[in-house]
């Protein structure tokens, strides 16, 4: 898949690595120092003729070696989940700087499709503006799951972000005062309300509030609104505002990590 750096004869300049399962891998020194500081760079002056033998896969190490040479650097979204995590972990553990940045932006893209695995590495690794991206999406997991996951401060923010989540009022129909609505029965109106309350109430049973998400589609509907002024879109609005305000009312996962823990 990825380009495979091998090279058959034995030569002074490289270092001779194998996989956990068995593969070997010759990388040239010079190409180690200058994309690594880490163990790569210090730990095999004096190994010469050796094999340095790693924990990683042959998997993992065919595409972090492609990272220690220049060229164009894959960008790893065809890479499954489970792959980019160990490829992350071998990164950081190594610290080869290119692929470092790499997953850390393929994290970022993904966070919503894998939230736990990225607020996972996120901890793990420190990158607090990952782990408020990916948090908000975890809230359906309970503390116990996090127990196992997450470092004990992250464990304690996350028990208090889950529970200030879970606390919050949202605004419902009833909350929303729009004085745009024409008095003329509208029955859209209703309707529309309907679909939102039904949208709002699903998302607190996951704990996660996806605002955008919750008026999807219904700007279309509310165009048939039957009252005046476009009454049934300035209340959507409203409500949306509404909802936005509490959203952001409530602080990142890292806003709950308290001083001594930082
Ligand atoms: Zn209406």
């Amino acid at each position: 898949m990825y380009l495979l750096v091998r090279f058959a004869e034995s030569d002074p300049d490289v270092v001779v690595f194998r996989s956990a399962d068995g593969a070997l891998f010759n990388i040239h020194r010079q190409n180690l120092k200058s994309t690594s500081d880490g163990p790569f760079a210090e730990g095999f002056e004096a190994v010469s003729g050796e094999i340095v033998q790693l924990t990683e896969s042959e998997e993992t190490l065919d595409v972090l070696f492609t990272f220690v040479y220049p060229g164009v650097h894959p960008i790893l979204s065809d890479l499954a989940f489970d792959e980019l995590a160990l490829l992350a972990e071998a990164a950081e553990k190594y610290q080869v700087a290119p692929a470092v940045s790499v997953c850390r932006m393929r994290m970022i893209m993904i966070h919503k499709e894998h939230p736990l695995g990225v607020l996972r590495y996120a901890d793990k690794h420190g990158y607090a503006d990952l782990m408020d991206l990916a948090a908000p999406y975890t809230l359906a997991s309970s503390v116990r799951q996090m127990r196992r996951m997450l470092s004990l401060p992250t464990q304690a923010a996350w028990a208090d972000f889950k529970e200030t989540w879970a606390t919050t009022g949202w605004p419902m129909t009833a909350d929303i005062i729009a004085d745009v609505h024409s008095p003329r029965y509208c029955s859209i109106q209703p309707i529309v309300e309907q679909i939102v309350e039904t949208r709002i109430k699903r998302c607190v049973t996951s704990g996660f509030l996806d605002v955008d998400r919750i008026f999807e589609g219904l700007a279309d509907m509310s165009t048939q609104c039957e009252g005046r002024r476009a009454g049934c879109a300035s209340r959507l609005d409203a409500w949306k505002r509404a909802l936005k305000e509490k959203v952001a009312a409530i602080p990142p996962l890292s806003g709950f990590m308290s001083v001594a823990d930082a």
